[in-house]
């Protein structure tokens, strides 16, 4: 770990290499030390889209040095819920940084012109981007790569249209096809004038202890490669869920209204990999490889004949833009998809954003009048018109639709239809109450904070007293905590357990046990809330879309008092509650 940190303001174009080494030891690295990062560099009450709302990269300590620890959290005020902005992504965005030199980035500012950063090793350009404005997320991978060539692996993020339009679910898009994909921070570099960012440079990283460090690195990897859950993800990836969750009633089908969708089969994992698959691709330092890539063939314009597009796709895009919109034809997913990424949009914020808007269509809540064009589920090519109108800015209602379904379900009713927690577009699962309160009480609202979709699908064959189902979400986010600030993909955590992680610490010369272990992530916990909190968070508000209480979740419907007793019980043993 370098422990250095550069901070560049977009404003003067002036940059700054610091170095903290009480920050790192004491809040190690990843979403630990980015969350004190942003508590320090964030000024209060400033509109998201405010210059001064800081962009902040974080890796940690571990990053580089063992398989599947390839991840950089971001941190940043989000446009889409106005409070805590934080997105994880893999690709080779940790090794730039690490060749860089750097183990946190923070951008400020707004250029006065579009640019993008070229950081390697020490030095720092920014360059004009007039040229590159409105391309496309992938375009201008190939544009920045091609001008930026012959220095080794460089790692290049960027934006898409979605992004210079401020849209407050864009993302940014990293290398090949991964994502800062949720809550919006592709808005922020677009109201930064910051089309990209290229990052790289010579710089190793010291290994303390060889003969050990081989030894622990040999172990690590054979147990990855061994495993059974690693393979799954590289099979199938994430995508083997949808048959199993349909089948429980779990997997969300046209808005939420209901969990078992029949055509599932048709969209499922191994579906895609008989049928579309063309090659799975991996993070830099990872033997999974669990991203698939599949083919879409499509028509080019007369006279020519077809062209093929490579496409990524998982669960959570499957289901937004496949059940969830009543979609069961793969290569139709496959065409939104290409659509979304070319605009470098989120695209479960896109889908269920689509859902909404198709639900109040039918609800009688929005009309022609709005629309202009008649909603209806399991239709692509209106949804394909739908994305069409958003991207070219047709009339107020759809370029509406770029702020997400909370903030239209605001404007124009049908809130309750509107399927957030937090503000932020629901991730794919619908097994029983639990999901939803770890969604809601999650900090990032996301089906990754504490893995509550696990929990409710042990509970089918299980008992569990109330207070200790919401122990073991509490338990599990602050677990995960500190998975974030090593920064591990979370595939690997039943590889990553705490003793392990204590000895790779200390074979790197850093000093943590188990007991400062807890001890950090309960702080990390608490300064996350205070920044949420101070930006209009308010825990003891938490309540669910109207419809999720009316629906079936996993055979079972969630009931507004319990969730309710259980949500105040949460913050109650977080020690959230003292502080209100
Ligand atoms: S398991 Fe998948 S997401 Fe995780 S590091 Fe490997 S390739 Fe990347």
């Amino acid at each position: 770990m370098h422990r250095k940190i550069l901070k560049i303001d977009l404003e003067t174009k002036k940059y700054d290499i610091s170095e903290d080494s009480d920050l790192y030891t004491q809040w190690m690295g990843g979403t630990g030390a980015g969350i004190k990062l942003l508590n320090r560099e964030c000024p209060k009450d400033i509109d998201p889209l405010d210059p001064q709302n800081p962009i902040i990269f974080n890796t940690g300590p571990l990053n580089g040095y063992f398989p599947v620890i390839t991840k950089t959290v971001a941190m940043f005020k989000s446009p889409l819920t106005g409070n805590l902005g934080e997105s994880h992504g893999g690709g080779r965005f940790f090794q730039g940084m690490n060749s860089a030199g750097f183990s946190s980035v923070i951008i400020t500012g707004k250029a006065k012109k579009p640019c993008y950063i070229c950081i390697y090793n020490n030095k720092v350009d920014i360059k004009e981007a007039g040229s590159i404005w409105g391309q496309s997320a992938p375009a201008t991978e190939r544009i920045l790569r091609e001008a930026e060539g012959g220095k080794g692996k460089l790692s290049i993020a960027r934006i898409g249209p979605a992004g210079e339009r401020l849209s407050r679910f864009a993302c940014v898009t990293i290398d090949g096809s991964r994502h800062f994909g949720r809550l919006g921070i592709g808005a922020v570099f677009g109201s930064k004038n910051l089309k990209g960012l290229v990052i790289g440079g010579t710089t190793s990283l010291p290994v303390v202890n060889k003969k050990e460090y081989n030894k622990f690195y040999s172990e690590i990897y054979t147990e990855i490669k061994e495993s059974t859950l690693m393979k799954k993800y590289h099979d199938y990836g994430t995508s083997v869920n949808v048959i199993p969750l349909s089948k429980i009633g779990g997997l969300p089908t046209r808005n939420f209204s209901q969990g078992y969708f029949e055509g599932s089969s048709q969209i499922s994992g191994e579906k895609f990999a008989s049928d579309y698959l063309i090659q799975h691709t991996a993070c830099t330092h990872c033997p999974v490889g669990c991203i698939h890539i599949g083919k879409l063939r499509e028509k080019f314009s007369e006279p020519c004949h077809y062209k093929t597009v490579k496409v990524s796709y998982d669960h959570e895009l499957i289901y937004a833009l496949g059940s969830n919109l009543s979609i069961s034809y793969a290569p139709d997913i496959l065409k939104l998809l290409d659509y979304i990424e070319k605009q470098g949009w989120d695209a479960i914020s896109m889908g269920v954003t689509m859902a909404w808007a198709t639900d109040a269509f039918l609800h009688g809540i929005i009309t022609l009048k709005q629309t202009d064009l008649p909603l209806a589920f399991g239709d692509t090519s209106t949804y394909m018109e739908m994305m069409n109108r958003i991207a070219t800015g047709y009339s107020e209602f759809y370029r509406d639709l770029e702020a997400g379904a909370d903030y239209c379900g605001r404007k124009y009713g049908g809130l309750d239809l509107a399927i957030c927690f937090g503000k932020n577009e629901a991730p794919g699962y619908m097994t029983g109450e639990n999901t939803y309160l770890g969604f809601s009480v999650g900090i990032r609202h996301s089906h990754l904070d504490n893995a509550s979709y696990s929990l409710d699908q042990k509970l089918l064959t299980t008992q569990m007293e109330e207070a200790k189902q919401v122990e073991t979400l509490l338990l599990e986010e602050r677990w995960r905590f500190i998975l974030n600030s090593l920064v591990i993909c979370l595939f690997a955590r039943e590889i990553y357990k705490k003793d392990r992680v204590v000895k790779l610490l200390n074979l790197q010369g850093h000093s943590w046990d188990e007991n400062s272990l807890d001890d950090l992530s309960k702080r990390i916990h608490m300064e996350k809330m205070a920044f949420k909190m101070a930006n209009g968070f308010d825990p003891f508000s938490i309540d669910l879309p109207g419809k999720l209480y009316r629906v079936k979740s996993a055979g079972n419907y969630p009931a507004e008092e319990s969730f309710k007793r259980k949500n105040k019980l949460y913050w109650e043993m977080a020690g959230v509650a003292g502080q209100k």
